[in-house]
């Protein structure tokens, strides 16, 4: 496994293996990874020749008052869990090199980054667009690898990369939870014990209006306000909990088809998100 840094190195590299006839497998990630990051990498590994992980807590994606500087870091044992599973290349560059002075453009999908977390943070997609489209440039992937985990996030990006006619096949994965059913995330590491115990109330709420749903409630307020009752308790504020449809992420008031609930709520001072796929 080697660790670049510079954009240059990592095209010449993989321009390399793909002269030779070799896919290559991309897992884009903030770092600090876990089993929902190692799932990723798992089936890129079993799917493509070279697998590639870029670590970038990318500035872009966070607002003013987030928590972009305090987002946890931890190179060395990112790097050995990588290097255990098998992974090729950690492409780990600096904000100077992706974004320098003079960087002035910035990809924007429309409308599907308007509703749930777009809402609260109105930047944040535009920042995410920028840095992947900026990622599928200098590593020119045959497949990305994507949590369901931010499921808004991978339907914004395979939107993306349709409009932009970007060579990339993106694979959506299942969420990975903790044995009590919280979903795997870097922040997690944020909670109090306290927090930590509450957290998984926001699975539980979910997984039981996904039970209603699929025995036949197609109330979407009725069910919104069922979820809501449930974690107010362990909650600090609930950003927003929505029933949108899996294409244009618009709300809908009559659940049909295929429906994904979403809920973000503040655990303490952490925003946690989680959110489940439902067919009625
Ligand atoms: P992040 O490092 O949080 O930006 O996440 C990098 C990628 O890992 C994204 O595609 C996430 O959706 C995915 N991911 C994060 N947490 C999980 C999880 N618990 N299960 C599956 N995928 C995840």
């Amino acid at each position: 496994m080697r660790i670049l840094r510079s954009i240059g190195l990592m095209k010449r590299e993989l321009s390399a293996h793909r002269r030779k006839g070799r896919t290559v497998g991309f897992v884009p990630t903030m770092g600090c990874l876990h089993e929902g990051h190692l799932s990723l990498v798992r089936r890129a590994r079993k799917e493509t020749d070279i697998s590639v992980v870029s670590i970038f807590v990318n500035p872009a994606q966070f607002g003013p008052k987030e928590d972009y500087l305090r987002y946890p870091r931890d190179m060395k044992r990112d790097a050995s869990l990588c290097r255990k599973a098998g992974v090729s290349y950690i492409f780990y560059p600096d904000a100077k090199s992706m974004y320098p002075a003079g960087y002035s453009t910035y990809v924007r999908v429309r409308g599907l980054t308007e509703n749930l977390c777009g809402r609260s943070r109105p930047s944040h997609f535009e920042g995410v667009t920028t840095v992947v489209a900026k990622l599928l440039n200098i590593i020119r992937p045959d497949r990305m690898y994507l949590g369901q985990k931010d499921a808004q996030q991978a339907i914004v990006l395979k939107r993306m990369s349709g409009d932009l006619d970007m060579d990339t096949d993106i694979v959506i994965m299942p969420t990975v939870r903790e044995k009590d059913g919280l979903a795997m995330s870097s922040r997690n590491r944020y909670l109090s014990a306290d927090e930590r115990s509450a957290a998984p109330t926001i699975y539980r709420a979910l997984q039981e209006a996904g039970v209603l749903i699929k025995s036949g409630n197609g109330d979407a307020a009725g069910i919104i306000s069922g979820i809501r009752s449930k974690i107010r308790p362990i909650a600090a504020k609930i950003d927003y909990v929505s029933v949108v449809d899996t294409k244009e992420l618009k709300d809908m008031k009559n659940i049909k088809g295929e429906a994904l609930i979403a809920v973000a709520a503040w655990v303490g001072k952490t925003r946690l998100i989680d959110n489940i796929i439902v067919r009625r």
